[in-house]
């Protein structure tokens, strides 16, 4: 289903040189902070996702948990958290992503996600996709089936989507 999601930009909030020179950072706080424009990202993800069966929604710490636990909620299916290094107190699998010095860990609880269960990936931004092919990959080693995976913003001229593997993403917004 599309929705006409452009208005929510006047909601986005461009920060230049933040956390560093050359990156724009894009502040998703007053699109969460405005009730019409919050409900309706909510809503649209939902919309999006609610005709295939997902039992649990994988929010990528820490904005991509504010949007996946309302759409879990909707969609009637259990929230998972996917979080950096050391943060989760249980058994953990790990992934390594690529940052541009370096490399991170994603980690993820073993029993998350059980063998065959079908999952949705949420995130704030999908810029390089490095995260969320790291997250989809943590889904994998647990058995679980990578249902799709939805963002509210997409920074296009990355092609961050090329290394999601050929599944279904859907953005509310897209910058070219
Ligand atoms: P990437 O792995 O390059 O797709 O980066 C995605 C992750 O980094 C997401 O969790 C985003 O929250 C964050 N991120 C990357 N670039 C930006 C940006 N320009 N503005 C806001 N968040 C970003």
């Amino acid at each position: 289903m599309e929705m006409d999601a452009g208005w929510l930009k006047d909601h986005v909030r461009d920060i230049p040189d933040f956390p560093k020179s050359g990156v724009t950072f894009k502040d998703i706080t007053p699109l969460l902070g405005n009730e019409e424009a919050f409900r309706f990202s909510i809503d649209a993800l939902v919309a999006a996702f609610e005709g295939g069966s997902v039992d649990r929604v994988l929010g990528i710490e820490a904005r991509g948990f504010i949007l996946a636990a309302p759409v879990a909620y909707r969609l009637g299916a259990g929230f998972v958290p996917v979080r950096k290094a050391g943060k989760l107190p249980w058994e953990v699998e790990k992934e390594e992503y690529v940052l541009e010095y370096g490399t991170d860990l994603l980690e993820i609880h073993g029993d998350a996600v059980q063998p065959g269960e079908r999952v949705l990936i949420i995130d704030d931004v999908l810029a390089t996709g490095g995260t969320a092919a790291a997250t989809i990959r943590l889904v994998e080693k647990l058995g679980g089936e990578v249902a799709a995976i939805g963002f509210a913003l997409e920074l296009a001229f990355l092609d961050g989507r090329s290394r999601l593997g050929g599944h279904h993403v859907t953005s509310l917004l897209t910058y070219e």
